[in-house]
C-alpha cells in the first residue's frame, strides 16, 4: 500500500521548502521530493542572491511594492542566511536607459524607499560620462548555502518527510475525481507509488514537465539559459554592489558561498531563450547536462569597464549556469509575477511558480484561500 499524506510537494527549491513547511505546520501530514541530492541546489543556489527591496523594478510599480512588503519579512525571517552588510549601490546610465536619474528618484519615493548620495569613494570608481548619478540603497544578498543548510534544519523540525534523489514523474488520478491522487515517483531505478489529497508543483524551469507527464496540456513559460561570472573583484570593488539600471547594463553582487561577486549582464547573461509550449524541450536541465556554452565573461567585463573602469582587474573563477524561466507577462514590464494554478483537469494538482525568491510570500494566504475551497 503507498504512503499517504494530507500533502506533497514536488521540488525542494525555496519555494518548495517553505510551501512544504507553511503546510506542516497547519498541521498537515506532509512528504516533500526534491530529484537533486541537496535541497535549495538549483535555481535558489545558482542566482545573483539579492533580497530586492523595490529599487531594481521602475517598470513595474506593483512588484516594486511587493518587495517593500516582503523584503523586512525575509530579512526578520532568514536573518540568519543574509550576508553581512554590503554597500549596495545603484547607477543610472547616462545612455540608453529608460529611466532617468530624476524618474529613478521620483519612483523610490513613491515606493518609499530610502536613497542617498553615494559616498564620493564609490563615485570616483564609476566613468561619469557614462553614469548620470549613482545611489547607495538599503538591499541585502542571501547566503544561499546557509539559506539551503537553514530550510534543510526547519524542515526536519517540522516532520516534513524529505525525500531528496526522488524525481516525480507523474500525478495520477485514482477512481474517484475527488480520491487523493497518486504520485509515480522514480528513485534510482526503482518506481515507487505514494498518495497526497493535494501536491503541490514547485519545479520552477521543470513546471510542464510535471505536467506533461501527468497527461495535462503545458502551460505558457519563457526559459532562459543564464550565465552568471563569478569573479574576484579588485580591492576598491570587492565589499560593493552595484546595479547599472535601466536596460542593457550589468549588475556585480557578492555572491557568499564562493567568496565571489556575481556579474550579470543584461545583453550576455541569457545565452539561449525559448518559449514552452512552442519550443517544448524534454527536459531544460539536459541542455545543462550536454554541457554549458563557452563564457561570455570577457564580452560582460568588456562593458562593464565602461562602467566601472576598475573592474578589469578583477579575476574571473568562474561561472553559473543556470535555466531561469519566467512567465510570459514578465516581457512586457520586467514585472515578476507568481503562478498559482489548481489544473482544472486534476484539482489536486496546485502548480506554483515564482520570480525572485522574496516574493514566495506572496503565495501563502492565496494559497490557503485555494486549500479551504
Ligand atoms: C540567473 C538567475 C538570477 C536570479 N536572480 C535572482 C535574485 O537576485 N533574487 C531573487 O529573488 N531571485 C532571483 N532569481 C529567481 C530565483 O532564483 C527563483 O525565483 C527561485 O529560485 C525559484 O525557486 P524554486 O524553488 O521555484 O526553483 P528551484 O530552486 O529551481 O527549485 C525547483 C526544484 O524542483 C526540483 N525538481 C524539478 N522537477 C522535479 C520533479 N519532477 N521531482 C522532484 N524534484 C523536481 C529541482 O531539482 C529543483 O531543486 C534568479 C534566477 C536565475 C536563474
Amino acid at each position: 500500500m503507498a504512503a499517504q499524506f494530507d500533502a506533497a510537494v514536488v521540488g525542494g527549491g525555496v519555494y518548495g521548502c517553505v510551501l512544504a513547511l507553511h503546510l506542516r505546520r497547519a498541521g498537515r501530514s506532509v512528504v516533500l521530493f526534491e530529484q537533486a541530492n541537496a535541497l535549495a541546489s538549483r535555481a535558489s543556489f545558482a542566482n545573483q542572491a539579492r533580497v530586492h527591496n523595490g529599487y531594481h523594478y521602475p517598470r513595474s510599480f506593483l512588484t516594486a511594492l511587493r518587495s517593500r512588503v516582503n523584503y523586512p519579512r525575509f530579512l526578520a525571517e532568514y536573518a540568519d542566511c543574509i550576508a553581512a552588510a554590503v554597500p549596495m549601490h545603484y547607477a543610472i546610465a547616462r545612455r540608453g536607459s529608460s529611466v532617468s536619474a530624476d524618474q529613478f528618484v521620483r519612483f523610490c519615493a513613491r515606493i518609499g524607499a530610502e536613497l542617498w548620495p553615494a559616498d564620493d569613494s564609490i563615485e570616483q570608481q564609476l566613468d561619469r560620462d557614462m553614469v548620470e548619478a549613482v545611489f547607495a540603497v538599503r538591499e541585502s544578498v542571501f547566503d544561499a548555502e546557509r539559506l539551503a543548510a537553514r530550510l534543510t534544519r526547519d524542515l526536519a523540525h517540522a516532520g516534513v518527510e524529505v525525500r531528496l534523489g526522488t524525481r516525480v514523474e507523474a500525478v495520477e488520478r485514482l477512481a474517484e475525481a475527488s480520491d487523493p491522487v497518486e504520485l509515480r515517483v522514480r528513485a534510482g531505478d526503482a518506481v515507487e507509488r505514494s498518495r497526497a489529497r493535494v501536491v503541490l508543483g514547485c519545479t520552477y524551469a521543470r513546471t510542464n514537465q510535471l505536467l506533461v507527464g501527468s497527461g495535462l496540456p503545458p502551460l505558457p513559460l519563457k526559459h532562459e539559459l543564464a550565465e552568471l561570472v563569478l569573479l574576484r573583484p579588485p580591492e576598491p570593488l570587492c565589499a560593493f554592489g552595484l546595479t547599472v539600471m535601466c536596460g542593457p547594463f550589468f549588475s556585480l553582487l557578492p555572491f557568499p558561498p564562493r567568496r565571489a561577486h556575481t556579474l550579470s549582464h543584461v545583453r550576455y547573461t541569457p545565452h539561449h531563450e525559448w518559449v514552452e509550449p512552442a519550443q517544448r524541450v524534454a527536459d531544460p536541465y539536459l541542455r545543462l547536462q550536454r554541457g554549458t556554452p563557452p563564457s561570455r565573461a570577457v564580452q560582460m567585463l568588456q562593458d562593464a569597464r565602461r562602467y566601472l573602469p576598475a573592474i578589469a582587474g578583477s579575476e574571473v573563477v568562474g561561472s553559473l549556469f543556470e535555466i531561469k524561466t519566467v512567465l510570459p507577462e514578465s516581457e512586457v514590464d520586467d514585472s515578476r509575477p507568481i503562478l498559482l494554478r489548481r489544473s482544472p483537469e486534476l484539482p489536486q494538482l496546485i502548480t506554483v511558480m515564482g520570480s525572485k525568491i522574496d516574493n514566495v510570500y506572496d503565495l501563502l494566504e492565496p494559497l490557503d484561500a485555494l486549500l479551504a475551497n
